[in-house]
């Protein structure tokens, strides 16, 4: 199998070898996934390094550049044409998704229609962002997918079923990524996020084979991609509280520290490095990236995106889906998770001020005014019910599992005071998180994002229901404490620190 070949001719790939040092002090080893990529290269001018890696993974047949009609430089060079050229010697040809000015979105129409595109193809590069990356693993998988659930059916506590064993299969086409900015962790891990049935969705795929991060390509991307980096690392200020609660209330199985660690440990780094990414400042990026790719290593050993993706990945994914449903451009991804950081940092310190444990053991609303709840929040946008239906298919999955596990609530209680320290000390303050967002000049407000307050409000009080991940939303609700009031005291609380509407 070609992508197993190792390339020691390459550079020193010190990350890999930290990553898995690290990991080997996992208290739950036998949980974690091998790391199925072979090669991560970054560096100040490491683009040369590609046609070694082409010649390394290949397989007979033609090398396909995949990628979407944005224009890139390096060096005020015209980057991809730079890449043709240093792949001339293979014959390089290119697939380019979209049109310019047109989004390209990573559904499961547009997977297909690059899966045909690429078919045959003995190598694929892709140069862009994150969409392209998450478009090119789905495209190259040896199984097509279909759209059934991944990581969103674990809520019982299982592991993602299907083919996840963390390494690629044999079949899929030799995959090589050039990162082109520093805005999103999709480029280190073996999951694609997808639009399905107009909801967003975390897809098991495959993991790159490797991954060029060349610090000159990530200068030259435009300043908002690299901004929005910043918004993106905000959630481990986060997430990772949602999956510690998770895990104490007997929904999640797999809180690791050292996974989160991976990504968490140093992580306060980021507001120096912030500013740093203001000025284009070389150390700063090469911090960035590295952090991301630890970020997205974390996702892929973990098998799910729960270690660093909360309340606040889904509030982002609710803007993007009212978005596109309505036609209008989608904001950056990282960009939106940063101000919705600052919101859930604030529900955070609201709910811990004020939170009675014993609410832990609240009734559960029954299945049939939850389902209610869910049509009308989605038939918004969505009068066909589609998405409600897909909606519901998941948070329906959630409730039984809350209702099953009152055991675990009821040690909680007990337990709480020092679970509640635990989660504190994952925090960051929503006033340290917009401190962090303005040195980076990235957005720290949903109308700095032009979202509308009508439906940035709505996301803010419904992301909870996308999906069967259990974080902090679900809790304020399901212990009486996320009526309308709370969620505009929330808010008026992250508009306190610098964020909010
Ligand atoms: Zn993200």
């Amino acid at each position: 199998m070609a992508a197993t070949r190792p390339a020691t001719h390459l550079a020193e790939d010190r990350t890999l070898d930290d990553v898995r040092a690290r990991l080997a002090r996992s208290t739950h080893p036998e949980r974690l996934r091998p790391i199925g990529m072979h090669a991560i290269v970054q560096g100040g001018d490491v683009l040369g390094h590609l046609p070694d890696l082409v010649r390394a993974y290949a397989r007979p047949g033609s090398v396909v550049v995949l990628t979407d009609a944005s224009s890139m430089e390096r060096h005020g060079r015209d980057l991809k044409a730079d890449i043709v050229a240093l792949l001339a010697p293979f014959g390089a040809r290119v697939v380019t998704l979209g049109t310019p000015g047109a989004e390209v979105h990573a559904d499961l129409a547009t997977v297909a229609h690059a899966r045909r595109a690429l078919a045959g193809a003995g190598c694929v590069v892709s140069v862009g962002s994150g969409t392209i990356c998450d478009i090119g693993k789905a495209a190259t998988q040896a199984v097509p997918i279909d759209g059934s659930p991944a990581e969103d059916g674990a809520a019982d506590g299982s592991l993602p079923a299907g083919s996840m064993d963390g390494t690629s299969s044999a079949m899929d086409i030799p995959y090589l990524v050039i990162q082109t900015a520093c805005s999103v962790n999709a480029f280190t891990d073996d999951m694609a996020v997808l639009l399905v049935r107009g909801a967003k969705r975390t897809l098991p795929s495959r993991w790159p084979d490797a991954l060029v991060i060349d610090l000159g390509v990530v200068a030259g991307a435009p300043d908002v991609l690299n901004q929005a980096g910043v918004g993106e690392l905000t959630s481990v200020f986060t997430g990772p509280a949602d999956q510690l609660l998770a895990s104490e209330v007997g929904l999640d199985p797999g809180y690791d520290e050292a996974v989160v660690g991976l990504f968490r440990d140093d992580a306060e780094r980021l507001r120096e490095v912030a500013s740093g990414i203001a000025r284009r400042d070389g150390a700063s990026l090469a911090w960035l990236c590295d952090r991301m790719t630890r970020s997205g290593l974390a996702l892929g050993v973990a098998g799910r995106t729960a270690p660093i993706s909360g309340a606040e990945h889904a509030i982002s994914h609710l803007l993007d889906m009212a978005a596109i449903r309505t036609g209008s451009p989608t904001g950056y991804h990282g960009a939106q998770v940063g101000v919705a950081a600052v919101v859930v940092a604030a529900l955070w310190q609201d709910l811990l001020e004020r939170f009675d444990p014993v609410r832990l053991l609240d009734q559960a609303p029954e299945e049939r005014v939850a389902r209610a709840r869910i049509d009308q929040v989605f038939g918004r946008f969505d009068p066909s019910g589609e998405t409600a239906e897909e909606c519901w298919r998941l948070y329906g999955h959630k409730l039984r599992a809350w209702v099953a596990a009152g055991p675990a609530r009821e040690r909680l209680i007990d337990a709480w005071p020092a679970v509640r320290a635990r989660i504190e000390s994952l925090l960051a303050e929503p006033a340290w998180v917009v401190g962090t967002l303005r040195a980076a000049g990235a957005p720290t407000t949903f109308s700095d994002l032009g979202a509308d307050p009508v439906t940035a409000r709505w996301a803010v009080a419904n992301a909870h229901l996308l999906r069967d991940r259990f974080g902090v939303l679900d809790l304020a609700d399901l212990a009486g404490r996320w009526t309308d009031a709370d969620v505009d005291r929330v808010l008026a609380r992250a508009a306190a620190a610098g964020g909010g509407l």
